[in-house]
């Protein structure tokens, strides 16, 4: 047996072409059911549903022997709990795109804050990105741990900017947010549990030849 621990929303919709490429077609809709283990057209594979940031997790402990996640989630994890997770990546799946980027207030001076070395408040879910990121540009941050709407931050003067994933640019627009500052673009990638990967060699390989086909461009 193989097991796909995916996210839903975005992640799991755009994985189903690559799972359609290895002959795999999930049989029950995860929008209609609360069910958390899906069943597939193969009787050999199944998919677990879990929080995107439980994917990693999932697959570190064989939860699951395959998973999807994103560049971001993937680097936040590692970030926590060290970068020898027993997490292989073979492959970037070009899916699941956007870009993390800073973002302020429009009428905030982020150039000139910056430029001036001003301790910035920065709000993020991403604190291993955005700290990383900061110090590489030598910006003193006093970072802001949240786990959700970060836009509103800024609105009501908790923190200067906000560090967050950027798709449209509809989600700052409607808030009054500016994007300055782009940190690094954002796709998801397979991760193989390193155990399933030598115990499940010639199905693990298959399915990641399937993958690498279908990849869009
Ligand atoms: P948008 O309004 O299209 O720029 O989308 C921004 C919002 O969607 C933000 O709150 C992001 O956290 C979220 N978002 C955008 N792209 C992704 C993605 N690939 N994965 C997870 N969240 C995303």
């Amino acid at each position: 047996m193989i097991t796909l621990a995916l996210s839903k929303g975005r992640i799991f919709e755009e994985t189903l072409p690559l799972l359609a490429a290895a002959g795999i077609e999930v049989t029950e809709d995860p929008e209609k059911s609360r069910k958390l283990i899906l069943s597939t057209n193969r009787p050999d594979v199944r998919v677990v549903l879990v929080r995107a940031t439980d994917v990693p997790t999932y697959v570190q402990h064989g939860g699951a022997d395959i998973g999807v996640a994103g560049k971001d989630t993937l680097i936040e994890h590692s970030g926590s709990n060290g970068d020898h997770d027993g997490l292989y990546q073979p492959l970037d799946l070009n899916i699941a795109k956007c870009r993390m980027s800073v973002a302020v207030r429009a009428d905030f001076d982020y150039a000139t804050a910056v430029k001036q070395g001003s301790r910035i408040r920065v709000a993020t879910k991403y604190t291993t990105i955005a700290s990383e990121h900061f110090a590489n540009k030598g910006v003193h941050v006093d970072l802001i741990k949240l786990y959700g709407s970060m836009e509103l931050a800024p609105l009501i003067g908790v923190a200067d900017a906000i560090v967050d994933l950027v798709s449209t640019g509809n989600t700052l627009k409607a808030n009054h947010l500016v994007e300055v500052e782009e940190i690094m673009q954002i796709s998801s990638r397979l991760v193989v549990n390193q155990a399933s990967l030598k115990l499940k060699r010639e199905a693990i390989r298959q399915l990641i030849q399937a993958f690498e086909s279908a990849i869009p461009a």
